[in-house]
């Protein structure tokens, strides 16, 4: 089955397209761009996925020295107010975020360094729709975690 496992997604939606829609959803509710949303918004949506608001935050400030953490904050709240992006809490961490339209897609996480490997397969699906019908139950949506070690980690333990 290891060929079915696929690691290397690729964005589904582009940057470009995501500022659209943000700036779209902002007008629905009356509410301006600013030069600073702006700046938290693309640098977002250009990240690879599951970044903290500590992480996003650094990455801003390359950017744009002038963005405060509180803006941070309220603009990643304002995103998921406006549907553009998931929060994740693996494993009771801190929360993680990720632009909503990617396609489906399940997690590792390594419980040494933190690494998040997004990975899709199919038999995985096709079981959970086997139960599903077992159970006589319609799905929405499941979630999926595995934990454990990574191969960088794996190497760098001797396992
Ligand atoms: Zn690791
Ligand atoms: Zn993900």
């Amino acid at each position: 089955m290891a060929g079915h496992t696929v690691v290397d997604r690729k964005p589904a939606v582009s940057a470009d397209a995501r500022m659209e829609t943000f700036h779209a959803r902002l007008k629905e509710r009356g509410l301006k761009s600013t030069g600073q949303r702006d700046d938290i918004a693309r640098v977002f949506f250009e990240l690879p996925h599951h970044i903290s608001a500590e992480e996003l935050y650094a990455e801003v400030k390359k950017v744009n020295p002038h963005v405060g953490y509180a803006t941070i904050y309220r603009t990643l709240r304002l995103l998921k107010e406006c549907a553009l992006l998931y929060e994740r809490h693996f494993d009771e961490g801190q929360a993680r975020y990720e632009a909503v339209g990617e396609r489906h897609h399940d997690h590792f996480i390594c419980e040494q360094c933190g690494r998040i490997i997004e990975f899709e397969n199919v038999a995985i699906e096709r079981i959970q729709n086997v139960i599903a019908r077992d159970l006589g139950v319609t799905l929405t949506r499941h979630k999926m975690e595995l934990y454990g070690t990574c191969p960088d980690c794996k190497s760098r333990r001797g396992l």
